[in-house]
């Protein structure tokens, strides 16, 4: 049997129904619903911010960004502030966003832009912000930057990964390893779409892990590994 989630958003009122489509959420309670509309992942009710250009000056920590939103109850606890990065090496079969693969599509921002956007008091109230992709994992600089900006916050962090991460443990760069550090919820594999019913809150199929505190995990089955 389908497991159908209820989400009621007491900030704006709209109800997400999470495990069917929207006609079967209508056969379901068109009574209490007005106009159902399917929404897929990433693709929120509504988008809360005007489209962002390059800055002139791209000195700084950079990020290629698809969109960047608010108001998302189904990408972790409570109603998040989200940014959707831009390129995807993994190209899981049946992915809901392809129009993010392109590692030169998008916007390329500033840290600083992604930040000022993310925070945005029109996007209140928030319980915390969600990086998705595209792969976050691809851009481990700028993540990096922007987690460091936004932990200083003291935001609550939930990244998507494509890569599981034992995957990300044998990835050299030092960034990735602090972006782990600063995350506090990892939801971690790739999409696998025979997987994809049941997948359980905040997941798209039911491969994918939630992992907190997931550098502190890592560090630890690390340690492990080499019997310490
Ligand atoms: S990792 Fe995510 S964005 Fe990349 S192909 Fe898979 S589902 Fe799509």
């Amino acid at each position: 049997m389908t497991e159908v989630t209820w989400i009621l958003d007491p900030s704006s009122g709209h109800l997400v129904v999470e495990g069917v489509t929207a006609e079967e959420a209508a056969a379901l309670a068109g009574d209490l619903l007005q106009t159902a509309r399917d929404l897929n992942c990433a693709r929120p009710l509504h988008w809360a911010t005007a489209p962002l250009a390059t800055p002139a000056d791209t000195s700084g920590a950079m990020l290629r960004v698809a969109r960047i939103y608010h108001g998302s109850v189904v990408e972790g606890p409570g109603r998040r502030s989200v940014v959707q990065l831009q390129g995807c090496p993994i190209k899981c079969r049946g992915c809901f966003v392809p129009e993010t693969h392109d590692p030169d599509g998008g916007t390329a921002l500033s840290v600083a832009q992604v930040v000022d956007t993310l925070l945005d008091p029109a996007g209140e109230p928030r319980d915390g912000i969600t990086m998705l992709g595209g792969e976050p994992m691809a851009q481990p600089k700028g993540l990096l930057a922007l987690l460091s900006a936004l932990k200083a916050l003291n935001l609550h962090i939930v990244v998507y990964t494509g890569y599981t991460l034992d995957a990300l443990g044998r990835r050299p760069e030092l960034e990735i390893r602090k972006a782990l550090l600063l995350t506090d919820l990892l939801i971690d594999g790739p999409f696998v779409a025979t997987q994809a019913y049941d997948a359980g809150e905040w997941r798209g199929s039911r491969n994918q892990r939630l992992i907190y505190q997931p550098g502190v995990v890592l560090a630890h089955r690390q340690r492990r590994g080499r019997g310490a």
